[in-house]
């Protein structure tokens, strides 16, 4: 891991907002193990042609060249990241460019403990794992496949390895979830996760095709009231600083205990855009601005048409021009092309 303080980029990530994007998320393929009721249907999903889908060398490249321009910090995403070959490699490449200092994952936990010691000796430095419930016959309803025993594994496996910190990611759904945000709130007492309780976006059409096929309705729950919820059952929380810092999320913690309760509220924090670092590469190379806003701009045909490093650098400072001041989803402004498998939530 490259941690130079000097490091001097050639040309500052800024926006035209003046927001300094360090922060890159990389979707590394649209397919996942799971069926996420917020997230896809059960079937009938046209998954990307392999052909169509960034190679490790080209994902690689980029990152060296980005980190030339200002990128400190990666996270891997998807789809589910852990289903894609190659992986470990891949972390190793990322972790010895010059300029990168943080390497994260975002996963399902569910083939974690198969992966959390190589990906941590190839220089992976944390993991964030979505759980949005402790009851198994729940977890497996909200996704359709998963085995809650494999993600504690998992959990468990990351923390073996050294993973740290360790963050849960709660989407709360009305009527799928909301009766249980105390409990998980309650498990940071004696474990040291950062659990974060996340405001479901509104990937509308979409969320409404996936739960056709269940009998969930998928209703919006805003932070205040999971907050309010949380401190009812288990007293005050207390503002708190995560190790990590730079994100979305507002931190808390509980009377006496050893995690952090976290909100991340796109929806209902006006200022939630204000403090943006972030762009997204999606997993068929189309640097996205913003995760909300439907604008990219393509870096996969400059690179498979034999484009230069400084041709690609004014690809990635195009897109960065084109980064919105913030979401305008209260405008009514929706996602429309992508599902967050490909954009890389
Ligand atoms: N497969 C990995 C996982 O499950 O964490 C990574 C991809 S998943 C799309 C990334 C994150 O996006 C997860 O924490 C998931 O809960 C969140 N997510 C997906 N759809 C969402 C929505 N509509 N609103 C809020 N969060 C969402």
């Amino acid at each position: 891991m490259n941690s130079d303080k000097d490091y001097i980029p050639l040309t500052p990530l800024v926006d035209p907002f003046q927001r300094s994007i360090t922060y890159l998320r990389i979707s590394l393929t649209d397919r996942c193990n799971l069926r996420c009721v917020y997230c896809m249907p059960e079937a009938g999903i046209k998954f990307l042609p392999r052909s169509e889908i960034l190679t490790l060398e080209e994902i690689a490249r980029i990152v060296r060249i980005a980190a030339g321009m200002g990128l400190r910090r990666v996270r891997l995403t998807g789809g589910e990241p852990l289903v894609r070959n190659g992986i470990t490699q891949l972390v190793r490449w990322i972790a010895e460019t010059p300029g990168i200092e943080d390497i994260s994952l975002t996963t399902n936990g569910m083939v974690l403990a198969a992966h959390a010691e190589e990906l941590a000796r190839a220089g992976l430095k944390r993991v964030n794992v979505s759980l949005d419930t402790l009851r198994a016959d729940r977890f497996r309803e909200i996704t359709r496949h998963g085995d809650l025993a494999a993600v504690y594994e998992g959990i468990s496996a990351a923390r073996a390895a050294g993973l740290s910190p360790i963050k849960i990611n709660v989407v709360v759904m009305r009527e799928v979830n909301d009766d249980e945000v105390a409990d998980i709130a309650r498990t940071t007492v004696e474990e040291d996760w950062e659990v974060r309780f996340i405001e479901l976006m509104p990937f509308m059409d979409e969320q409404e095709t996936c739960i056709k096929d269940t009998s969930m309705v998928l209703g919006f729950v805003p932070t205040q009231e999971v907050q309010r919820q949380i401190e009812a059952a288990l007293g005050p929380l207390e503002a708190a600083a995560t190790k990590t810092g730079g994100g979305p999320a507002h931190y808390y913690r509980l009377p006496g205990a050893k995690g952090l309760v976290g909100f991340i509220s796109p929806l209902t924090e006006h200022q939630f855009c204000a403090s943006c670092n972030r762009m997204r590469l999606t997993a068929e190379g189309q640097i996205r601005p913003c995760l909300l806003t439907d604008h990219e701009v393509d870096l996969k045909e400059t690179l498979r048409s034999g484009g230069s490093d400084d041709d690609l650098r004014a690809r990635i400072l195009l897109a960065l021009e084109t980064k919105p001041d913030a979401h305008h989803l209260w405008d009514g402004n929706r996602p429309k092309w992508r599902k967050m498998i490909q954009i890389g939530g």
